[in-house]
């Protein structure tokens, strides 16, 4: 099937970038979201980053307005019916997501594959509320989209070939560069990822290091753009521990365990930058 209009499902952090990447290469692009005022951000975002491109001469303004005019927003979950492929960017909440893709199910056309871009609910159990599972996938894209190069493309237990690669392909029609995985708890990225933040968070609470010291040794030793507890506070305190709790629960291994004291920040409600303090305070 020849892929032309994107669906996309929340307006965030992610699908806002996601949408980004898919309209600058030349897809038409329908944005849907639960309210008007995350609708509106997500395209104010979408409009100032096209426009940071421009100043930074990587793209003129007649591209960024063509790509601008190319996303359509809706509040109208029934638009979807129109797309080709779909990507679900909603909240990180399996309840969320299991009710959006028995729905997407039953709006969208039996040959359009159902993605997620899911950074730890298992694509096996998403694929499962639907009656199409060999069309579900995950498409794991990295924050900031319009900049990260990497998606993980996640087979769930039924994913078919074709899904794979009709997706892999579509990866690389927007720039970025796939990297096959299978369904696991926090993937490969999180997988790797989490503990070592997590680990951080322990070497600061045991007062083996600050906080300050132990980003220091990362960035300065190796070569780390960021230290982990500087990434833990952008990533969101509560979202590090959610994931690590996917770790733990679906893996099993006490390894996994979240730290104490990452547990007694998100009870605080200090969450990171976007709460204005986590390790550091903004
Ligand atoms: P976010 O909170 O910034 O955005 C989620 C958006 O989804 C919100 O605007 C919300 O209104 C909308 N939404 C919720 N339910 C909806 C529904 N039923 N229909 C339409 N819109 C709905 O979250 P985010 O950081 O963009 O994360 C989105 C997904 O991407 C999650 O699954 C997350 O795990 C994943 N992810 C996040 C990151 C990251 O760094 N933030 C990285 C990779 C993957």
């Amino acid at each position: 099937m020849n892929i032309q209009k994107i669906g996309i499902v929340g307006a965030g952090t992610m699908g806002n970038g996601i949408a980004h990447v898919f309209a600058k290469a030349g897809f038409d692009v329908t944005l849907c979201e639960i309210s008007q005022q995350y609708l509106d951000r997500g395209v104010s975002t979408i409009k100032a980053n096209l426009e940071r491109e421009v100043a930074k001469g990587k793209l003129s303004g007649e591209q960024s307005g063509h790509a601008l005019a190319r996303i359509q927003g809706t509040l109208d979950r029934k638009e979807l019916s129109k797309c080709q492929f779909v990507i679900e960017a909603a909240t990180e909440k399996l309840e969320i997501k299991s009710e959006l893709f028995r729905d997407l199910d039953r709006i969208c056309p039996p040959e359009v594959i159902l993605a997620s871009n899911t950074s730890s609910i298992s694509i096996t159990k998403i694929a499962a509320v639907t009656g199409r599972p060999e069309k579900v996938i995950g498409m794991h894209f990295f924050n900031p989209v319009p900049i990260m190069k990497l998606v993980e493309i996640i087979r769930g237990l039924a994913t078919a070939e074709q899904t794979f690669a009709s997706v892999k392909a579509l990866a690389e029609k927007v720039g970025k560069t796939p990297v096959e995985v299978n369904d696991a708890p926090g993937f490969v990225s999180n997988r790797v990822l989490m503990p070592l933040l997590n680990e951080a968070m322990y070497a600061v609470m045991e007062g083996v290091a600050t906080p300050q010291a132990v980003d220091e040794v990362f960035k300065l030793g190796m070569a780390h753009p960021m230290g982990p507890l500087t990434l833990a506070d952008f990533i969101g305190l509560d979202v590090c521990l959610d994931i690590m709790r996917v770790l733990h629960d679906g893996l099993g291994d006490p390894k996994y365990r979240p730290c104490p004291l990452l547990i007694k920040m998100v009870d605080a409600g200090w969450l990171g930058k976007k709460s204005g303090r986590g390790f550091y305070k903004y």
